[in-house]
């Protein structure tokens, strides 16, 4: 039996979220007592990077090269993970959560049988029936799931394993899709969201609120963001008022973001916003309102004019670099 992994890449570059599925693989095989952990990756991408893998917890990763799997297509990624599947007598298969990866998992799960749990946040407890915790109700609440019969697809949250890094390499089997992969559409060009680091992807997010007064005193955001090598955020208000581009909007109908570090600057913490930051390991917020329901949520608070503290906290943190 053995633990397939589906790993999303673009660009050449696999997601660091891919990695930590397949640490939690790893570690899910060790307590499951065994099976290889076998990631499988589509489209081009360079052999070695796909080697390294094996320091993440890869014991082999099949690479199904196509060319037209560069773009991602749910019926053609979940058929040929389902015939990866069943010739590789997969018990489990690991994905992490995007709105991808929660339409290629059911698709994979109906044609194999399997139960389905997505929003995992815990390793399985395997010590009588197998369970997991997941995240419900946007993040405010958590389930214990048991999870009957022999196959499983878990689609993991960010950040609910720490990613492995042990130097070791995978072996790497190149293939031609296993079925024939058809395509109901095609996606004929795609236009990158401006900014360097993905904000679903960061592993730290400097967000800005309503109380930053206007888009001309955003610099102060982008210097503590770069000083950090953080994603750029904001509340919703913000974007709808056209201060910052809707993509950067962040809560329950925006981004929801699960980074290491999240930095909320002059935003109240309304339950929407804080819907989409609260699975994220350290919550920061910076407000001049003592009363700011964010202080609330946060690890970490500073009572304080954003115009004052932020340029203060960026310079800091250059000099602490
Ligand atoms: C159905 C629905 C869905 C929604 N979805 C989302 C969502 O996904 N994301 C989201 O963000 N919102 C969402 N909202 C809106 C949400 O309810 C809040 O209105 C919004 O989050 C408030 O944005 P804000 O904190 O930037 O602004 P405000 O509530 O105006 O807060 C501004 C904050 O800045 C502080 N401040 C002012 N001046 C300074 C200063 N100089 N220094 C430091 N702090 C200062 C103030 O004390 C205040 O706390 C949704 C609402 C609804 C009804």
């Amino acid at each position: 039996m053995s633990i397939l992994v589906f790993v999303e890449g673009a660009d050449n570059e696999i997601k660091k979220s891919s990695k930590e599925a397949i640490s939690y693989a790893a570690e899910t095989a060790k307590l499951t007592g065994g099976g290889d952990v076998i990631a499988v990756v589509f489209g081009t991408h360079d052999e070695g990077a796909l080697a390294s893998l094996g320091s993440h917890g890869a014991d082999k990763v099949i690479h199904v090269a196509e060319e037209s799997l560069n773009q991602n297509h749910i019926s053609a990624f979940g058929d040929a993970l389902t015939s990866l599947a069943e010739s590789h007598v997969a018990a489990m298969i690991i994905m992490v959560k995007s709105a991808f990866s929660d339409n290629v998992g059911a698709r994979v799960a109906g044609k194999i049988g399997a139960a389905i749990i997505s929003n995992v946040v815990s390793l399985p407890e395997v010590s009588g029936d197998f369970t997991v915790k997941k995240s419900i109700f946007t993040g405010k609440a958590f389930a214990t799931v048991k999870v009957p019969g022999d196959k499983k697809v878990l689609i993991i949250k960010k950040n609910t394993v720490d990613l492995k890094d042990d130097g070791a390499s995978a072996s790497v089997e190149k293939i031609s899709a296993p079925v024939e992969v058809k395509f109901t559409e095609n996606i004929t060009g795609r236009d990158k969201a401006e900014g360097g680091i993905l904000l679903d992807e960061a592993e730290i997010v400097v967000s800005g609120g309503r109380g930053l007064k206007g888009p001309e005193n955003w610099g102060i955001i982008e210097d503590l963001a770069e000083a950090l090598g953080a994603a750029t955020g904001c509340s919703k208000p913000v974007s709808d008022m056209g201060w910052r581009p809707h993509h950067e909007h962040v809560g329950q109908t925006g981004v929801k973001v699960s980074p290491n570090l999240y930095i909320a600057i002059g935003i109240s913490g309304a339950i929407q916003h804080l819907a989409g930051v609260n699975s994220s390991k350290v919550l920061v917020a910076i407000n001049n309102d003592p009363e700011a329901p964010f202080f609330k949520a946060a690890d970490y608070g500073i009572v304080g004019d954003a115009f004052e503290v932020v340029p203060r906290l960026t310079e800091k943190v250059k000099s602490l670099k």
